[in-house]
């Protein structure tokens, strides 16, 4: 059988499981074909070599004819072998390998005189050729061989790269007599394959591997491991939030946290993992000769690297990330497999709250399956009226009167049940669904309010709804409220917009002016999250902000023992001075609740008063 096809073969576990005559028959038909091409190649490679010949041959009958008188055509040969004697360089080597001679036009291509050079390099050479050399001519069936490159340093101490033909000229006897070698000087050609590689290989911001260098690496990986049975892992990085940084900082700020992340990351790996960047913040490793327990460490360590504080352009970061795990063999055989499994690994730490790490496990698989599904299924459910609000009252925290609601959207799944916004805004979000859906909510905040409005005329509470950043950017906000508000017949003062800080510090200018259309319908702005962001007070001073939000975190640091918490109090005092109102969400306590009252915060949300509540029992603050 052809020996590049056995090795096919094997490299592919071919065992074989033909009955034998069907077996014979089919190797016989490839065998043929394969000898086919090969003989094409020979041919090919014979014609290389005998022009290469061709070339060395009048070289050296010029040197040697020099002061004759040549012909023409010799000339015209001459002049061209002058042109390419910066290209090209000839040798003779005895059987042992040792130069003989070298012909002068190496001065021209390496600076060095043809004495200089063997002096340099006689022992280099020969050693970095004899082993080659010994196997190659003596396996070598059409005298000639396949050329090959090496690399050396020139006069002046810079690389080139050569690529080196040799023939072996035999004797009388079949006996190898001596070794002619050319010379070719392949660097810019070598330079360029090495650029045009580095493109397609390597991530141009933070220079690992891209996604493509990481299948070929992981290709090879899956080759070895499956002949030696070891174990590797796929690791499956998603930094969380990374969007938010991207948005609110710019991309300058993101492209150095990724740059920062990746060189943080490489540092602590063993010089064998692979390590490369898939995506915009997805980032895997493969880690190789592992056991189980000791890549729980290594993750451990990479979260800890992530988590550092980063330092960029004056910000300082705190990232996390969300890292999912496949191992190899158990958890996937093939490439597909192990990416996709260490991926919903990934999703499985992400849904579980982030910065954290999970094994894969088989029955994921159903969990992921689902996610695939919701996207399918929330373009239609929005069309056949699945999604509704539930309404949490906002209270003055001097009288507990409820003055207003905050809608927030809920999906009534015919399957799934009720499902709730953590669950499909950020699917929303990346699939441009959030614009339908935003209409949608836009719309159906205006009916609820016309809605309310007729059951009690008088009260007019006020309803604020959530904006999403991509909503926000990609949409004609002023129109389509404007729409909505007349549509149903009501006036804008009772509507007001929650955004969260990244929005005002996306494209300043563009965004204000945004706001201030808003705002002219008399639709109430208001900054949700507050604090969790890294916008600044005396920048929002400029937009017309009507109320600041505090999250939810700034209340859950409230000492219970009664003591002060300085940055809730200078965030309170700020929106004041401001004036803006303040409202605290997510108060669940009443020491809580009392800490706020006293600090002339003007509005509360959260469990203490009301959980987000359905339409009718809203409808009791109403009346
Ligand atoms: P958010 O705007 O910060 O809304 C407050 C979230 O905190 C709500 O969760 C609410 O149910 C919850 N919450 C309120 N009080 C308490 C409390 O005392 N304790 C605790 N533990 N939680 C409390 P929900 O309804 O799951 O909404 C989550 C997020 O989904 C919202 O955060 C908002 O960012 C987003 N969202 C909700 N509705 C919409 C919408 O219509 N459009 C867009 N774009 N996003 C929405
Ligand atoms: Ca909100
Ligand atoms: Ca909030």
């Amino acid at each position: 059988m052809n020996a590049l096809l056995k090795y096919q073969l094997y490299n592919v576990g071919f065992k074989g499981s033909m009955d034998e005559l069907q077996a014979a028959a089919f190797l016989d038909a490839v065998n043929k074909t394969y000898e086919k091409a090969e003989q094409d190649r020979i041919e090919c490679e014979k014609m290389l070599a005998l022009s290469a010949r061709g070339s060395k041959r009048l070289y050296q009958s010029f040197l040697n004819r020099s002061n004759k008188k040549l012909s023409t055509t010799e000339e015209k040969y001459k002049k061209l072998l002058l042109n390419l004697q910066p290209y090209y360089f000839f040798y003779t080597k005895n059987r042992d390998g040792q130069f003989i001679s070298v012909s002068e036009s190496v001065e021209d291509m390496l600076g060095f005189s043809n004495q200089e050079f063997i002096e340099k390099y006689s022992t280099y050479f020969m050693y970095g050729l004899r082993c080659d050399l010994e196997s190659r001519l003596l396996t070598t069936e059409y005298g000639y061989n396949i050329p090959y490159e090496i690399s050396l340093k020139d006069e002046k101490g810079r690389e080139r790269y050569l690529e080196i033909t040799e023939f072996p000229v035999f004797g009388e006897f079949d006996e190898l007599m001596e070794i002619e070698g050319i010379v070719r000087d392949v660097t810019e050609y070598y330079k360029t394959k090495h650029k045009i590689s580095n493109m397609l290989y390597y991530d141009a911001l933070t220079g690992i591997s891209n996604r493509l260098h990481l299948e070929v690496q992981m290709e090879k990986l899956l080759l070895e491991n499956y002949r030696k049975g070891e174990k590797f892992a796929v690791v499956f990085i998603d930094l969380d939030y990374f969007k938010h940084i991207n948005d609110t900082l710019g991309h300058d700020v993101g492209d150095e946290l990724l740059q920062k992340v990746a060189n943080g990351i490489r540092e602590i790996l063993n010089p064998y993992d692979i390590f490369a960047r898939i995506g915009g913040d997805e980032f895997v490793i493969i880690h190789k000769h592992i056991e189980s327990d000791d890549i729980a460490v290594k993750i451990h360590e990479v979260m800890e690297v992530i988590s550092t504080p980063w330092d960029i352009k004056g910000y300082e970061l705190k990232i996390s990330a969300s890292i999912g795990v496949a191992l190899y063999p158990d958890d996937g055989k093939s490439m597909i497999d192990l990416m996709k499994n260490a991926d919903i690994a990934m999703y499985k730490s992400k849904s579980s709250g982030r910065n954290n790490f999970t094994f894969f496990q088989k029955d994921f698989n159903r969990y992921v399956h689902t996610e695939m599904n919701l996207i399918q299924d929330m373009a239609e459910g929005l069309e056949k009226g699945e999604f509704l609000f539930h309404y949490q009252p906002k209270v003055l925290l001097s009288n507990n009167e409820v003055i207003a609601a905050e809608a927030l959207v809920r999906w009534q799944h015919p399957e799934m049940g009720l499902i709730y916004p953590d669950k499909f805004i950020d699917l929303a979000e990346n699939t441009g669904l959030i614009l339908k859906l935003g209409r949608w909510v836009i719309d159906e905040a205006c009916r609820s309010i016309a809605w309310f409005n007729r059951l009690n005329p008088d009260k007019r509470l006020k309803l604020s709804i959530n904006i999403s950043i991509r909503q926000f950017q990609h949409e004609d906000m002023y129109g389509v409220i404007k729409e909505a508000l007349q549509k149903h017949g009501v006036d804008g003062s009772q509507l007001s917009i929650e955004l969260t800080e990244s929005i005002m510090m996306e494209n300043k200018n563009e965004m204000a002016k945004k706001l201030n259309d808003i705002k002219s319908l008399n639709v109430g702005i208001s900054l949700d999250d507050f604090g969790t962001g890294y916008s600044t007070l005396s920048y929002l001073d400029k937009l017309s902000i009507d109320e600041l939000k505090i999250d939810k975190a700034f209340v859950d640091a409230i000492p219970e023992n009664g003591d002060r918490n300085i940055l809730l109090d200078t965030i309170i005092a700020m929106g004041k001075t401001l004036n803006m109102k303040v409202v605290a969400e997510g108060v669940e306590h009443e020491y809580q609740r009392k800490y706020l009252a006293d600090k002339s915060c003007d509005i509360y949300q959260g469990y203490l008063f009301s959980k987000p509540v359905n339409k009718d029992a809203y409808a009791a603050y109403v009346v």
